[in-house]
């Protein structure tokens, strides 16, 4: 009998016995787990003013690896968006927008500062600093999120740790998974069960079509 059976649950942990399934299935799970679910991050930055020390492309790859809050039922992998644009639409990239403005003190800018133009998908953590600003500095950029998976690039990872231990039986594995909150600890669980059916119905089409 298969079973799965949440035994700890909270935002960003999971843990879940599995009973009843092959050692390869559970460790393909965890790998799905961990870098197989889409998750939004910010792929493309215009930098419109940067007078900060922080080079243009060190201002983008701080903002690349800010974790953000994802919604898998609103927004789509621009690969499978009907827009076919490098821009992106509505539905597969979202606008976030960073204007430090002029200041006489030093301050330092934080994910915080960056604004959204979608209430959901934003920082998951408000105080990730970015750069240091000293006075008369100014950093101003356009940025663009969107959906990937951390097969391609780690900023998409879905979970930063997805460990798979022996359980008390034989045929019993402990599937643990925490994340930094793009995405609850359970929701990835969930996708991640979805995804792997439909990688093996689609490889099983795969063999079908060979014979
Ligand atoms: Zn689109």
């Amino acid at each position: 009998m298969t079973s799965f059976e949440i035994i700890e649950e909270s935002e960003n942990n999971i843990v879940v016995k599995l009973k009843g399934v092959p050692l390869q299935y559970a460790n393909a799970l965890r790998r799905i787990c961990l870098s197989g679910i889409p998750t939004f991050a910010i792929d493309d930055v215009v930098i419109i003013e940067n007078t900060s020390v922080l080079a243009d492309e060190g201002v983008s790859h701080r903002l690349a690896m800010l974790p953000l809050k994802t919604d898998l039922a609103r927004f789509v992998e621009p690969s499978a968006c009907d827009c076919h644009s490098d821009l992106g639409c509505s539905r597969c990239r979202v606008l976030m927008m960073l204007d430090s403005g002029n200041s006489d003190t030093t301050r330092t800018i934080t994910s915080q500062d960056l604004s959204s133009e979608d209430e959901v998908v934003k920082p998951v953590n408000p105080s990730v600093p970015i750069v240091a600003l000293a006075p008369g500095q100014k950093l101003k950029v356009e940025a663009y999120a969107r959906l990937g998976r951390g097969s391609e690039h780690a900023k998409w990872n879905s979970a930063t740790v997805a460990v798979l231990t022996q359980g008390n039986n034989a045929d019993e594995h402990i599937l643990a998974i925490e994340t930094v909150g793009s995405l609850t600890a359970g929701q990835v669980v969930k996708n991640a069960v979805e995804e792997l059916e439909k990688r093996l119905d689609e490889f099983q089409q795969t063999i079908a079509a060979l014979s």
